[in-house]
């Protein structure tokens, strides 16, 4: 590009020659190969006087801001400056000129179309005799850089509100097990205000009575998951995510209250796979578990007696039969019927009766070893099952039963008949042995103890 092309092209002030002094047009005739390297230039580059007026802007510049020679001509740098750092530009612009500062900055260019465009730059300044014969300065457009930066800024925002409010109770760990976040719902749930819980390590405190590991620490700490059954009674994989971790429990004290918390914790990776964040929710299942308890218990709980009913008496029957099969180890059941109940009823009526049942229940409840069930059976008919034991154990703990209800003040007395399981023995055919040996003990005259064969 011939060098006189460039004055008419790119340089405005050198129009005018009573605008440019001497010493400016020595140093632009110096500095001509140069400008065609800053045409080629991406950043924008201008050079103004200690008016403000543009002595040189580059291709970069015009294409970018709109402005045509003639028009860049009558601009100074203030008219390309949007309004609201214009003031501040005042003051640098001045402290320029004095030769105070030279800096690296962001304003915001305003092109002829109206488009605001963030820019940064470094503003180079030319003394001659003590005197600012130039500035350069050369700026980026940062317009897509600001957008990203914003886009970020309004995503963490997002991603902020919505841990915030919702309605989930949600902590999250950094990788060295401290609070990053206690949205909204856990502070309702712990009654823990996110202010004590962040930026520490203290989570703990709102679930437990003393320090130890919660689901989250347990996921940073993957080393810690081989303690997970000792720490949670039933731990599994979440369902969430495949690393996370999925517990249930009842907690003491969780803002106050006995809780029963099902919790989530699960890992989040950045890119290069490393650990970033573990999230754990919450969900407070008190009521929902209360009631599954209580119907749990209404549908396996005889009414009358508050031991087993027969549905669950059979069913722990049937697993132990399993158990039973599968390690070859004994079991015996005791089956024993009320003497005489009938003449109890009719005698002394049927609430009497009543009294008598819930009395019978009450005194061999308390013979057995926590391991045995009781239930019962029928009418005045009742079950205990005796896992791991060989009927003659089951004999004595019998006769020990027969014993204690005959010592009832009552005068009630009981008949028992018991079988140990046999290898392949169905349940029917286990029962039917141990009642035939109770019709035994019946015929044989009562409040006796009987074996099957
Ligand atoms: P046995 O010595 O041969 O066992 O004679 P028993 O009179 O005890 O005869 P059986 O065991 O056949 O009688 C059971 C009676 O228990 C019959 C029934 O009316 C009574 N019964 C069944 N369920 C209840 C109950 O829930 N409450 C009361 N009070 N009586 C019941
Ligand atoms: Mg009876």
């Amino acid at each position: 590009m011939a060098d006189t092309e460039m004055d008419r092209t790119h340089t405005f002030s050198e129009n005018d020659p009573a605008q440019q002094p001497r010493a400016e047009k020595a140093f632009f005739a110096d500095c001509r190969f140069s400008q065609i390297f800053l045409d080629c230039a991406n950043d924008l580059i201008q050079s103004i006087d200690r008016e403000g007026r543009f002595l040189y802007v580059n291709k970069a510049w015009q294409e970018t801001l709109g402005y045509d020679e003639a028009e860049i001509g009558a601009l100074t740098i203030f008219d390309i400056i949007e309004p609201e750092y214009r003031e501040h530009c005042i003051t640098l612009f001045r402290d320029i000129v004095e030769g105070k500062i030279s800096h690296t900055y962001e304003v915001v260019f305003v092109a002829k179309s109206g488009r605001r465009i963030p820019v940064e730059g470094k503003i180079h300044t030319e003394f001659k005799g003590g005197k600012l014969v130039a500035t350069m300065g050369i700026f980026r457009d940062i317009s897509q850089r600001k957008e990203a930066e914003n886009l970020l800024r309004n995503q963490k925002l997002l991603t902020e509100k919505m841990i915030r409010y919702s309605a989930v109770p949600i902590f999250v760990l950094d990788p060295q097990h401290r609070v990053t976040y206690w949205n909204r719902a856990c502070e309702m749930l712990t009654t823990i205000p996110a202010e004590e819980m962040v930026g520490t390590a203290n989570h703990w405190q709102a679930f437990y009575g003393e320090k130890r590991p919660c689901l989250a620490d347990m996921v940073i700490d993957s080393a810690d998951r081989h303690n997970l059954a000792d720490l949670y009674t039933a731990a599994r994989n979440s369902e969430l995510k495949e690393e996370g971790i999925h517990a249930e429990e009842w907690l003491d004290a969780v803002g106050g209250t006995r809780r029963y918390l099902s919790v989530d914790a699960v890992p989040i990776y950045n890119h290069a796979k490393e650990l970033v964040a573990v999230i754990e929710t919450l969900h407070d299942l008190s009521e929902h578990k209360k009631m599954e308890e209580a119907l749990t218990r209404l549908a396996t709980t005889d009414p009358l007696t508050g031991i087993c009913n027969r549905g669950k008496i059979e069913e722990s029957l049937q697993q132990e039969i399993i158990r039973t099969a599968r390690y070859g180890s004994p079991m015996t059941i005791i089956l024993f019927d009320i003497d005489g109940f009938k003449k109890i009823n009719d005698s002394l009526g049927h609430s009497s009766g009543d009294q008598a049942l819930k009395e019978v229940a009450a005194t061999v409840a308390k013979q057995i070893r926590a391991t045995d069930v009781l239930g019962r059976w029928g009418g005045d008919e009742f079950m205990v099952l005796c896992p791991q034991t060989m009927a003659d154990d089951a004999v004595t703990i019998a006769e020990k039963l027969r014993q204690q209800v005959e010592h009832l003040p009552q005068g009630i007395t009981i008949s028992c008949g018991l079988a140990g399981s046999r290898p392949g023995e169905s349940m029917a055919a286990l029962i039917k042995r141990a009642d035939k040996a109770l019709y035994a003990a019946k015929s044989a005259g009562r409040n006796l103890v009987r074996r099957a064969d």
